[in-house]
């Protein structure tokens, strides 16, 4: 299994001099499964160059929505697969009562957002409510509702041996001590269990978390928590907030890298950076870093290619 991080942002897409390093663009993970399988993990504006990157002979793929918040799905309709008249596209995403997952996309791609309708797009594109578990390719997919604002799930990955968690957007410890609670009483838990790659929002410092109660997002000690609970073996922080640069969050990084020490965590835990991949190891089984980002604003194509792997 391969992931590669193509838009790290939460919230709002944030490019600028300020923001190079970590990314500017919103939540999107790319995975190719074992068998060569490909998945979309949320459709923020990432899945832009993800979608310039992919081969033109790419005819399937999957795109796993969390929840259907604008920095989700606001790059699907530059994602340019779905321009493809040869490609088919599933897209999994919550149910709701309300509307079905086509309908509610459709709010977006439509006038007067959207210059194009869902119906008028040349690909073959479903939609389909992601069931509590399914397989896909040669990977187990476990989806279940996590602690958020309106629905929302994250997602478990398991492939040859190698799982990957995914949760970007979390509030875990909205009223809630993670350190003494039960795990079945800890949102996410049994997806994050174990997990070789943990992709967790880190959206906030703790000190700017009582100003954002109940958004829907953590603080740096509770996504360490939630880490350390679920004995992660590689915790990305993700998500980052928009007003973050650069400079802000390299001291996170090593707040974060402190405090995990501290509290005797084993493992890593780092902060991701738009452009990086990280790849299975064979020899030991867990996820090391296979790329990192070209280090400047724009990542050329052929950079994006490499990155991508196939
Ligand atoms: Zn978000
Ligand atoms: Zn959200």
């Amino acid at each position: 299994m391969k992931v590669s991080l193509w838009g790290t942002r939460g919230s709002v897409p944030s490019p600028g001099p300020e923001t190079i390093r970590y990314g500017g663009n919103t939540s999107c993970v790319g995975v190719t499964l074992s068998d060569g399988s490909l998945l979309a993990l949320d459709a923020g504006t990432g899945i832009r160059n993800l979608g310039l990157a992919l081969p033109v002979e790419t005819t399937r793929l999957h795109i796993l929505l969390t929840h259907l918040h604008l920095d989700h799905i606001q790059g699907l309709v530059f994602f340019e697969p779905l321009f493809r008249s040869q490609a088919e596209v599933v897209i999994w995403g919550p149910a709701t009562p309300e509307a079905s997952l086509r309908d509610r996309i459709a709010r977006y791609i439509s006038a007067p957002l959207s210059p194009v309708e869902v119906r008028e797009l040349p690909c073959d594109v479903s939609f389909r409510a992601s069931p509590e578990q399914w397989e896909l390719g040669s990977a187990r997919i476990t989806a279940a509702s996590v602690a958020h604002r309106g629905p929302t799930l994250g997602y478990r990955i398991e492939d040859a041996g190698s799982t990957l968690a995914y949760i970007p957007d979390h509030e875990p410890a909205l009223g809630a001590d993670l350190a003494a609670l039960e795990p079945e009483w800890i949102s996410g838990f049994a997806l994050a269990e174990d997990a070789d790659l943990l992709i967790h929002d880190g959206q906030y410092a703790d000190e700017e978390y009582a100003r954002h109660l109940g958004w829907g997002h953590s603080a740096l000690s509770h996504s360490l928590a939630f880490a350390r609970r679920t004995g992660a073996r590689r915790t990305v922080l993700f998500h980052h907030d928009p007003m973050h640069s650069d400079r802000w969050l390299d001291t996170h990084a090593e707040r974060a890298a402190a405090e995990w020490v501290a509290g005797g965590g084993a493992g890593a835990v780092e902060l991701g950076r738009e452009g990086t991949s990280y790849e299975v190891d064979p020899a030991t089984g867990e996820f090391a870093l296979a790329a990192e980002p070209a280090g400047s604003a724009t990542v050329e194509a052929s950079a994006i290619t490499s990155v991508v792997g196939r």
